[in-house]
């Protein structure tokens, strides 16, 4: 099962170098705050998340899901170590 990186890490694919798109298969178990109008009609105003488990990662770049690390996020003011192209349009 992968794991979702914290504030100081990131998704890096070790096939392509993708750290930017990725397809996430997550289940969660949330808490919603649904307003219903005097119509019948409801809307969700509020959505708390009690559990939550990424079942699978993928690459959007390359499709695979096998090597998909967890890297340290760059240090603030090293961002220009990261190439301009990595992330496309
Ligand atoms: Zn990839």
């Amino acid at each position: 099962m992968a794991t979702i990186p914290d504030a100081g890490h990131r998704w890096r694919c070790g096939h392509c170098g993708n750290l930017t798109r990725f397809d996430v298969v997550r289940r969660a178990r949330t808490r919603e705050y649904w307003h219903v109008d005097l119509a019948g009609e409801p809307e969700v105003e509020g959505t708390e998340t009690l559990e939550e488990h990424v079942e699978d990662v993928l690459c959007r770049w390359c499709g695979n899901g096998d090597r998909i690390e967890v890297i340290p996020r760059p240090e603030p003011g090293h961002e220009g170590d990261i190439p301009h192209d990595v992330g496309g349009v």
